[in-house]
C-alpha cells in the first residue's frame, strides 16, 4: 500500500481520499487550520501554513504521490513538493490561479474567452467599460471562487461609483448564455484522455446550484468543440489527473468561462451515474494506474447542492428513490457553504 497526499483539506479531498482509499492507498491530508473535512478519511492531516516548507517536505517525504483538491495551494508550496511526485504539475495551478494569465493561455490554445480587460485602476475600468460596454463583471484575478471578489457592472455611472479594492482585476463583458456546462476529462501518465459527459449547469448567485444530464440542446452540440480545446489544454500541460474547463453555451459557439485544474463540483454525479468516477479516475492517474471507462450508467441525473443550510433536513431526500445524500461532515452552515449535495438518478426514463 502506498501513500497518497492531499493538499487542501475540503470536501473534494475527502471524496478523493475515500476513492483512495477504496483502492488500497492510504492518505495524508494537508492545510492550513480550518474545517479540514478530508481529515476524517485520511490516515494522517498536517495542519500548518502553506509556507511552512519545512512542513511542506517533511509531509511529501511521507508520500510517494502528492495532488491537490483546492486550487489555491500556493504555487511554491507544490513546487516544495519534488516534481517527480506531484500530480498534477504546479504549472497547471501557475496558469489557472491569475484569471488573466488563464485567459491569454486559452487564447493562445484557440479557444474563446468573453471580452476582458485588465485592471489595475478606476481609469482602467472606465475605458475597459467604454471599450467592451456594461453589462459586464469585475472580477479579482486571484483567489475568487463560487462568485465571491466578483462585482456585476450594469452601467458606467456603476464603475464610477465602484470603490476598486487594491487587488490586480479582470473586467469582463457578460456573456449572453443560453446554458452553461463544463468538461470534465481526465489525463493519466501516459497522455491517454477520457471525458466524462457533460451536464448543464445551473448557478444560483455566482454558486453552482445544480448539474443536469442529459445537458439538453443548447449544450449538446457544443460539447465536441469544448472538447478539443480541453483536450488541447491537458496535452499544453503535460496534465496528469482530473482537469475542468467551464464553458458558457452560446449561439455563436462554446466561449470559455474559466478552468479548474482539478476534480470538480460538477462532476460529483459520476460517483453513483458514471461507471468510474472523476474521484477514482484522479486517483487512478496520479497512481499510474489504468484509467477506468466514464460513461454515464443512468438515462438521467441530477446533482444538487445542498448551500448554507443544516444538511439534517436532506436526510428526507433519501426516501425518493435513487436518491443519494453526501454530507462533507461541516461543523457548521453558513451563508454560501456547500454543505454536502444530493444525487437523483432515473433510471427507467430520460429526465
Ligand atoms: P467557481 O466556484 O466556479 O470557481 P468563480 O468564483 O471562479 O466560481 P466564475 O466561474 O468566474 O466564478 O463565475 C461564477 C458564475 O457567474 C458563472 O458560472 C456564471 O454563471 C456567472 N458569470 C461569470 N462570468 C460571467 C460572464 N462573463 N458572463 C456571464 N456570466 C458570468
Ligand atoms: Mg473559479
Ligand atoms: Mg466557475
Amino acid at each position: 500500500g502506498s501513500t497518497i497526499g492531499i493538499l487542501g483539506g475540503g470536501q473534494l479531498g475527502r471524496m478523493m481520499a475515500m476513492s483512495a482509499v477504496q483502492l488500497g492507498y492510504r492518505c495524508i491530508g494537508f492545510a492550513p487550520e480550518g474545517d479540514n473535512v478530508a481529515a476524517a478519511v485520511c490516515d494522517a492531516f498536517h495542519t500548518a501554513a502553506w509556507d511552512d516548507s519545512d512542513g511542506v517536505r517533511a509531509f511529501a517525504d511521507a508520500c510517494d504521490v502528492v495532488t491537490w483538491e483546492f486550487e489555491n495551494v500556493p504555487v511554491e508550496t507544490a513546487r516544495t513538493v519534488p516534481a517527480e511526485k506531484i500530480h498534477p504539475g504546479p504549472l497547471a495551478l501557475e496558469t489557472a490561479q491569475d484569471r488573466l494569465t488563464e485567459k491569454r493561455f486559452i487564447e493562445g490554445l484557440g479557444g474563446r474567452p468573453a471580452a476582458y480587460a485588465r485592471i489595475d485602476s478606476g481609469h482602467d475600468l472606465e475605458s475597459a467599460v467604454d471599450r467592451l460596454g456594461a453589462p459586464g463583471i469585475l472580477k479579482t484575478r486571484r483567489d475568487g471562487y463560487d462568485g465571491k471578489g466578483q462585482w456585476r457592472i450594469a452601467s458606467s455611472r456603476d464603475a464610477q461609483a465602484l470603490k476598486l479594492p487594491d487587488v490586480p482585476l479582470i473586467y469582463e463583458g457578460f456573456v449572453e448564455f443560453d446554458a452553461e456546462f463544463s468538461v470534465i476529462l481526465v489525463r493519466a501518465q501516459d497522455g491517454e484522455i477520457r471525458f466524462w459527459d457533460s451536464t448543464r449547469n445551473v448557478h444560483e448567485g455566482g454558486i453552482l446550484a445544480a448539474a443536469h444530464y442529459p445537458a439538453g440542446s443548447a449544450v449538446e452540440g457544443q460539447v465536441a468543440d469544448a472538447r478539443v480545446l480541453a483536450r488541447k489544454v491537458a496535452d499544453a500541460l503535460n496534465y496528469v489527473g482530473v482537469l475542468t474547463l467551464e464553458f458558457f453555451a452560446t449561439h455563436e459557439g462554446p466561449i470559455f468561462n474559466e478552468m479548474a485544474p482539478r476534480v470538480h463540483n460538477s462532476g460529483h454525479w459520476t460517483i453513483e451515474g458514471a461507471a468510474t468516477s472523476q474521484f477514482e479516475n484522479h486517483i487512478r492517474a496520479i497512481a499510474g494506474l489504468p484509467l477506468g471507462d466514464t460513461r454515464t450508467v443512468a438515462p438521467g441525473i441530477e446533482m444538487r447542492n445542498i448551500i448554507g443550510s443544516e444538511i439534517d433536513g436532506a436526510y428526507a431526500f433519501l426516501a425518493s428513490s435513487n436518491s443519494h445524500l453526501h454530507d462533507y461532515g461541516k461543523a457548521e452552515a453558513s451563508e454560501g457553504r456547500k454543505m454536502g449535495h444530493i444525487t437523483r438518478l432515473s433510471l427507467d426514463t430520460r429526465g
